[in-house]
């Protein structure tokens, strides 16, 4: 058997082998058969690293196929790795298929030992355009900057040491920029480093050029599985098994003189998607000085004016890497001694608003059609378009940065803790809640906060997780800040703010400003509120692609809405219907003393009294919500939780009872009440009497609630609406409950005609669903509950307590109540589609839980075949184009 092949000569791949040769290595391929000047190299397959991560070793075979494209590459380039005369130096760069912060990036200058920086500063000086003793210098500072960044990312040798070095160095001679370090003074630091590299390695720099190649690559592989690799992956969702391709690539020098120099460039602006050609470049650089900011970088405009034919080189180049990507490219390049190379180039990242436009850009260019310009948005790039965002045209100062954990803008009182953050907030006040960071019990200061800042975690942190779930605005980790909350305050560099102090917070950039911001609301929300288009490029873009989507979608877009307020605005969002209409609060407010007689009625007289006082009121509900949604269907549920709910705490009860009794009052009412309260109070409520149970126990309620949807549908067609009832009951786990709840509605007035369904909530239910669909006119999945109960994780709890260490564990990468666990839960969906069909082959279903609006889940509702998706308002736009692009067939 042939062995395998680890290896691959950058004329050998193409970009469409990202899985094998990395981002980076199949785009050098693809420049190089494109026929654009990329330095020759060959790539190390992400394969090869697969194997070195599960032995601790190389593959047998690859050591004598790295020595076969070496030789050849020393062929091409007329030059030897290690040649003390005129010796070729090499890059180990890594290149993961997706690319990834946190792995280590590039080890430049490989193959420079005491010997062969002679030939290298001897090749150089005879260069034109070095100034006297230029090549000596450079040759010694590419051999000072092989020593620090092979020990640092290779060997891990903290990069302080070096720096520190260099700091002393320039000290000492009493200059400030590196660029006065002469080679005299650079050969010196490079003894130095030597001496840095043994003592925090116990071994010499090794002298060897193809150990110093290899031990780089074998550093790129490890770094695989460096720790903040491993959380970018989990954060993005990247599998972890994919590995790491090495890109090794005869160097070319942006720092040989004036005539030479380094740049990054995007064809179009990243940041609004505008055409034209943005980039940095620095002169007399290698790549990573511009990172490090060392001097200031000018733009490509001066570029043209310093070097007017590589700046054309480069343009062509760029027109040449759009037409062939069809997409916004972004490209380093270096100029050495006024010859042009390409280092890399990618399709390139961009905001949210950037994506859009481009993408809608690119049709009128005809580079695309729709469904490829819908490929290339996604939901979540649209949902972040929709919140508002700071107006930062006066340029307001940075106070800190953290990590943008929950987008947003929000602005409020500093507040230290979670009870003075209610306490402010039920006064009136919007507060941002401070802390260092959170844990389950800031969880009522977190609910009553605009936004919520921490000087510590990351993403996965409490105060991300749970903000994100709740909608929140959140930076965290923000470590210049001190928190101090004893003394009330926090401190940024010696400022203090403190408790009262207004601040803003931009959950989606990660910064923190001192004072208020003004907020703007977001133009694509005030589209979808208006309709009106206007010329602002990224609505036309939004309004044209979501039209696709909407065009192509086969699954229908309903919003959980139970006020017409809401219900109106849904469909302002291009809702088709309400998939979800609670009923729950209808029951709370003044009318909580209608549900107490109701539920402390001792007498069947109390009890119909009490729904009679009730049903004229839900009737009047549904029929503004039916009128709001006149001409789409509405699905009302019957009412849910558990109706101790609507009575006050046992705690607070008993405690007022035992005063009044302590003073030898009557405690009147209240003791009644107490008694109901004890009578009801559950251990475990989640699963207790609530839902299609209550309807069963108490008589009368889901009669008194269909009767009102009938009535309130009676009312709506005779005022000339078009209501389209539906009437869904929660928590059914057995077909004889719904069998009971149908039986019984069937006898009322006016319900003939409107479909009864059910959700699929609970366990059992999907698990019988071919039973249930015998009586059901349609299924509504309660992904909410069904996640709880198939998990048996308290919905309530856990994402505050115990997920945060799941994610960081892996156990999952996104909480499962966020995004469809669609092996576990998904497989009840499956099930109970395909045995509810087997029944009812015309059964609606559809999915009402909180994943109706989780862009990846509602793939899954696609191909699982349901008729529809709901989701809360806001939610709607992002499940169209979602719905639409799962609909892409290609
Ligand atoms: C569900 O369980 O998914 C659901 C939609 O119902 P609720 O969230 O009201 O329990
Ligand atoms: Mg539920």
């Amino acid at each position: 058997m042939a062995a395998e092949k680890y290896v691959y000569d950058f004329a050998e791949g193409n970009k469409d082998m990202k899985d094998l040769l990395g981002g980076k290595g199949a785009n050098l391929a693809e420049m190089t058969n494109l026929g654009l000047p990329v330095p020759p190299g060959f790539t190390i397959t992400t394969e090869a690293c697969r194997a070195y991560l599960t032995s601790g070793n190389e593959p047998p075979s690859l050591a004598a196929e790295i020595d076969r494209h070496l030789a050849a590459l020393e062929q091409a380039m007329g030059r030897r790795l290690g040649d003390p005369a005129d010796p070729l130096l090499v890059s180990v760069r890594s290149g993961a298929k997706f690319s990834m912060p946190g792995m280590m990036e590039t080890v430049l200058n490989i193959g420079l030992n005491d010997e062969s920086v002679h030939g290298l500063a001897k090749q150089a000086a005879g260069a034109e355009g070095l100034p006297g003793g230029a090549g000596e210098r450079f040759g010694w500072d590419s051999y000072r900057r092989l020593v620090q960044m092979f020990g640092k990312t290779v060997r891990e040798v903290p990069g302080e040491a070096f720096e520190h070095a260099i700091d002393e160095a320039k000290r000492r001679k009493g200059v400030k920029q590196d660029l006065d370090l002469d080679a005299a003074d650079l050969r010196q630091l490079v003894d130095t480093f030597k001496q840095i590299f043994a003592e925090h390695t116990g071994e010499a720099f090794p002298q060897d050029p193809r150990e110093q190649m290899n031990q780089a690559i074998q550093a790129v592989f490890r770094s695989w599985n460096a720790e903040r690799a491993v959380l970018y992956r989990r954060q993005e969702r990247i599998p972890a098994d994919l590995g790491t391709a090495v890109n090794v690539v005869a160097m070319v020098f942006g720092n040989l003189g004036s005539d030479s120099g380094t740049g990054v460039a995007f064809t179009r602006d990243p940041a609004t998607g505008a055409q034209g050609v943005y980039g940095d470049y620095l002169s007399n650089a290698q790549g990573e000085d511009v990172v490090a900011g060392i001097r200031n970088t000018i733009s490509l405009e001066e570029l043209e004016r310093l070097d007017k034919a590589s700046f054309d080189e480069l343009m062509r180049i760029m027109r040449v890497l759009e037409g062939h990507y069809r997409d916004l490219c972004d490209i380093e390049f270096t100029i050495e001694r006024g010859k042009l190379w390409m280092l890399q180039t990618r399709v390139g990242k961009r905001t949210a608003a950037a994506a859009f436009i481009i993408a809608s850009q690119l049709v009128d260019d005809g580079a695309i059609d729709l469904d490829e310009a819908l490929r290339r948005v996604r939901g979540g790039q649209l949902g972040q378009l929709m919140f508002p965002t700071f107006d930062l045209s006066s340029d307001p100062e940075v106070l800190a940065r953290g990590i943008a954990a929950s987008p947003g803008a929000a602005v409020g009182k500093v507040v230290f803790d979670s009870a003075r953050a209610a306490e402010r907030a039920a006064a009136g006040d919007k507060v941002i809640l401070v802390r260092r960071e959170t844990n389950p019990d800031d969880l009522p200061g977190m609910i009553a906060a605009q936004g919520i800042l921490t000087s510590r975690g990351g993403k996965t942190s409490h105060a991300a997780v749970v903000a994100r779930g709740m909608g929140k605005t959140c930076v965290c980790g923000a470590e210049a800040i001190e928190v101090n909350v004893r003394s009330g305050q926090f401190t940024v560099d010696g400022h203090a703010v403190r408790e009262g102090d207004v601040i803003s917070i931009d959950g989606t950039s990660g910064k923190v400003y001192l004072g208020e911001v003004p907020v703007q609301p977001s133009p694509v929300v005030r589209y979808f509120e208006t309709g009106e288009v206007g010329d602002d490029p990224l609505v036309a873009a939004v309004d044209r692609l979501l039209a696709h989507a909407d065009g192509k979608r086969r699954l229908g877009v309903r919003a959980n809405a139970d006020t017409p307020e809401d219900a109106a605005r849904a469909r302002r969002f291009g809702a088709q219907g309400i998939g979800l209409c609670r009923t729950e609060h209808m029951f709370l407010g003044e009318r909580r003393e209608l549900v107490e007689a109701l539920i402390l009625a001792s007498t069947d007289e109390q009890r119909q009294a009490a729904l009679d006082a009730l049903l004229p009121l839900q009737r009047k509900d549904f029929e503004g919500i039916l009128a709001a949604m006149s001409g789409f269907p509405v699905t009302i549920r019957l009412i849910d939780p558990p109706l101790h709910e609507f009575l006050p705490s046992l705690e607070e009860l008993s405690v007022k009872v035992a005063v009044a009794e302590a003073k030898g009052e009557d405690p009147g009412h209240d003791a009644e009440l107490l008694t109901a309260v004890r009578r009801m109070h559950e251990q475990n409520p989640m699963l207790g009497l609530r839902g299609v149970r209550l309807g069963l126990v108490i008589p009368g309620l889901f009669d008194m609630q269909v009767k009102a949807i009938a009535e309130a549908a009676a009312a709506v067609r005779s005022a000339g609406g078009d209501p389209r009832p539906e009437i869904m009951v929660p928590l059914v786990g057995a077909v004889q409950e719904l069998e009971a709840v149908r039986a019984e509605a069937e006898q009322l007035d006016g319900v003939k005609g409107i479909p009864i369904g059910t959700m699929i909530e609970v366990p059992r239910a999907a698990l019988t669903a071919g039973q249930i669909a015998g009586s059901a006119d349609f299924f509504s999945f309660g992904t909410n509950d069904l996640t709880q109960m198939g998990w048996g994780f308290s919905r309530d709890d856990v994402e505050g307590s115990f997920f945060s260490r799941y994610l960081e564990l892996g156990i999952f990468g996104v909480s499962p109540f966020e995004s469809l666990d669609t092996e576990g839960v998904g497989r009840l969906v499956r099930i109970a589609v395909e045995e509810g069909r087997a029944t009812r082959p015309d059964l609606k279903i559809g999915v009402c839980g909180e994943h109706g609006g989780d862009p990846d889940s509602v793939h899954f509702f696609h191909d699982a075949g349901l008729d529809y998706v709901s989701c809360s308002p806001f939610r709607v736009p992002v499940s169209r184009l979602e719905a639409g692009r799962a609909a892409d067939n290609r």
